[in-house]
């Protein structure tokens, strides 16, 4: 009895492609499903439009991350950009003293 089964290989059918393409509400012109989120996981990376607006975002995948892991991704960002945006606005007329070349032409 020492006949081993060949076991028979699944026939692989059909190649799924990697990518995964989802559709979610857009930060900024809150459009309904106008972003979509293109998963790439053979090459790893992300990428992330709204069509009505034409935002973008990009980011790094692995096999556990999701679409929707890039648009909470893509939140962070947002969001951390726009606070960037208002630090740096309230540090507008602090003491690191950081000029523009606009110094004195303010003649329009
Ligand atoms: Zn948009």
């Amino acid at each position: 009895m020492g006949k081993r089964k060949k076991s028979s290989r699944k026939p692989a059918g059909p190649r799924k492609r990697e990518t995964l393409e989802s559709n979610f509400t857009c930060l900024f012109c809150h459009h309904d499903k106008s972003v979509s989120v293109r998963m790439d996981r053979k090459e790893g990376i992300a990428q992330l439009f709204c069509k009505v607006c034409d935002q973008r975002f990009q980011s790094k995948v692995n096999h556990l991350t999701e679409p929707i892991d890039i648009y909470s991704e893509w939140i962070d960002a947002a969001d951390a950009a726009e606070r960037q945006n208002e630090a740096s606005k309230a540090a507008g007329g602090g003491s690191s003293g950081r000029r523009g070349p606009f110094g004195s032409d303010e003649e329009a």
